[in-house]
């Protein structure tokens, strides 16, 4: 078979740990083979970024800003034991951090759903994508360990030097104090972000919050929405037959529970923080869960939503055998190749993308699979795959498919 050909090179950002091994597999086995790939190649391993005062992170986010689409490995975010462990210079930032500062994106995460593995709630049917606005509230707040009595004041000074204030709270004896902010921008960005995400994939969109609490903070963020809704997108969601939905955020919970999925749930930053990871493993396994951050410029970048799997790599450095589940890194590679497909009209490579995906499920559906869903199937008797030998099953069913 001809290898299908690329025009604009992917942005490959490799990785650390058990992640970067599979990484490797996942290329030698079903993508090299298959395509003849283009990349621009950014070794974000710690050590590299390291190497390089993490000037490489930097590179690999404009290099994605340039080209548009990219595939990332997941990464080690370094804490004081990686700093002694890898002996480094700096407590580097999370690198999707920085990414995701420079590409202003959206994160969007949504399970890959395959029968043998059924969700907790037994009437989702379709995937439920969440949405997390990923600026400022409570993970960029200042706060006060208020020692005694006291007056807590929320004070603004614009530039003339005119000042706001409003009393938090008269304190008679110890308590906290907490002040968070959110821009107009960011908000309306991840509006426009969620509503083209929900354009381009056909789903509806709900977006919920506490405005009848929070009646300026949380009921800015409804109304840019409905604003960026009414403005750009209402027209275009129309005749896309899908809608924009509104609730408070203690309905929308309601809701998703007993809802068949199929939707995109826009989260404030702290909600998508939370109902990411109810979903991910509602839904059965993260290593079933991918991500793809989406920039207002339309930029993408795709990758797996579990970090590098740290414990399964000790044990592979101890030349022991792991059972790794690589489908939420093969579908950063396929969501990816298949963007790429679509911006350079190269069909070939969209229907590649179709295949492998749909071979992954097939060979989790036809019982061979990875220790993580082996647990949790409902299937009787899996077989159990090593990790090399899962990527192996799913190269041998996507030959048979694409022959
Ligand atoms: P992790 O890689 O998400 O793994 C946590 C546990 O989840 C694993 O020990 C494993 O459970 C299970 N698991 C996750 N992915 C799996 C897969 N593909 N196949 C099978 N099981 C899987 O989190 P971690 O090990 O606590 O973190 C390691 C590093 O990842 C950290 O340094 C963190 O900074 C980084 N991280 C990076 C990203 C990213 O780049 N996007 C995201 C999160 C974390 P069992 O041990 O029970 O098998
Ligand atoms: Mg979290």
């Amino acid at each position: 078979m001809e290898k299908i050909k690329m025009l604009t090179p992917l942005v490959e950002m490799d990785g650390d740990e058990m992640t970067r091994v599979l990484w490797q597999l996942v290329k030698d086995e079903l993508i090299l083979p298959f395509v003849d790939l283009k990349t621009e190649y950014y070794d974000l391993g710690l050590k590299h970024r390291d190497e390089t005062d993490d000037q490489v992170t930097i590179d690999a986010a404009n290099a994605n800003m340039k080209y548009g689409v990219g595939v990332k490995c997941a990464t080690i975010t370094p804490n004081p034991a990686r700093v002694t462990e890898y002996g480094l210079k700096a407590m580097y930032k999370s690198p999707n951090g920085t990414i995701r500062a420079i590409l202003d994106g959206t994160c969007f995460r949504e399970p890959i759903l395959v029968k043998g593995i059924e969700p907790c709630v037994k009437n989702w049917k379709k995937p439920i994508t969440i949405a997390r606005h990923a600026y400022g509230d409570v993970y960029k707040n200042s706060e006060i360990r208020i020692p005694g009595a006291g007056k807590a004041e929320l004070v603004f000074t614009d530039e003339q030097g005119n000042r706001t204030t409003q009393t938090v709270f008269e304190f008679k004896g110890p308590g906290v104090v907490q002040g968070m902010h959110n821009l107009d921008a960011s908000i309306r960005s991840f509006a426009e972000s969620c509503m083209t995400y929900a354009l381009e994939n056909k789903k509806d969109l709900w977006f919920a919050t506490k405005d009848t609490i929070s009646k300026t903070y949380d009921r800015d963020f409804k109304e840019i929405f409905e604003e960026v809704y009414e403005t750009q997108f209402r027209d275009s969601f129309e005749k896309a037959g899908i809608t924009y939905f509104y609730t408070l955020i203690d309905d929308a919970v309601a809701r998703v529970m007993k809802s068949e999925g199929g939707f995109v749930w826009a989260c404030k930053n702290y909600d998508g923080d939370v109902f990411s990871d109810m979903l991910s493993s509602a839904f059965g396994s993260l290593a079933m869960m991918t991500s793809i951050l989406i920039s207002p410029k339309g930029c993408y970048e795709y990758e797996a939503a579990h970090g590098t799997v740290q414990k399964h790599y000790y044990r592979y450095l101890k030349g022991e055998k792991t059972s790794t589940n690589s489908v939420a890194t093969i579908f950063a590679w396929s969501g990816a190749l298949r963007k790429r497909g679509e911006l350079d009209g190269i069909d070939a490579l969209v229907s590649y993308a179709d295949a492998l995906e749909k071979a992954c499920i097939k060979t989790i559906e036809d019982g061979c699979m990875t220790g993580d869903l082996a647990r949790i199937t409902t299937f009787e008797n899996p077989t159990v795959l090593d990790s090399e030998g899962f990527i192996k099953a799913i190269r041998a069913t996507l030959e048979t498919q694409l022959s």
